[in-house]
């Protein structure tokens, strides 16, 4: 299983940068730049978790911190799949460790699974619909126009699960 940096990183409410093509670079989405030790203007660079564990410990913590009913079920989905026999005892540590012959922490994985099953998408997948801000729709005149964004549900799919969906 490789690690989807882009997943992970929208996860954490991050925006993944996509370049343009001309100078001065920024990112096309978030129109981000940053400059490099040369001073020239370049699009930010995007986390990799498989390598940096500044990025695995930020969204550790975000994780932990700001995501904690996401983050209880997920132990516990952890726990109950992967958290028998030897590993029963300690199996936060456990969870920290890294992978036997590569240096991506077993968590990384597991949260990366747990984040693709349909049923988290579909539990953790949502957020609030920005245009109608939840209401879905607008009340003129006695009628109730109804949010085309949402379809007045007042909820949108979360760009971490659209990345899953995208990635079937
Ligand atoms: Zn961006
Ligand atoms: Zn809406």
């Amino acid at each position: 299983m490789t690690i989807n940096n882009e997943l992970l990183a929208k996860f954490e409410g991050k925006c993944w940068h996509k370049t343009t093509n001309e100078y001065p670079f920024r990112c096309a989405i978030c129109g981000q730049s940053e400059t490099d030790w040369q001073g020239w203007f370049i699009c930010p660079h995007n986390p990799d978790y498989s390598t940096s564990p500044a990025d695995r410990e930020r969204l550790w913590f975000f994780l932990v911190r700001d995501k904690k009913e996401m983050y209880y079920e997920f132990h516990e989905w952890a726990e109950f799949n992967y958290g028998q026999g030897m590993y029963r005892i300690d199996f936060d540590i456990w969870l920290m460790l890294p992978m036997p012959y590569n240096s991506i922490p077993e968590w990384l994985l597991l949260l990366q699974e747990w984040l693709e099953l349909p049923e988290v998408v579909e539990r953790f997948g949502w957020e609030e619909c920005s245009t109608c801000e939840s209401k879905g729709g607008t009340s003129v005149l006695g009628f109730t126009v109804v949010c085309p964004k949402c379809n007045g549900s007042g909820k949108v799919r979360a760009e971490w699960a659209k990345c899953v969906k995208e990635g079937r």
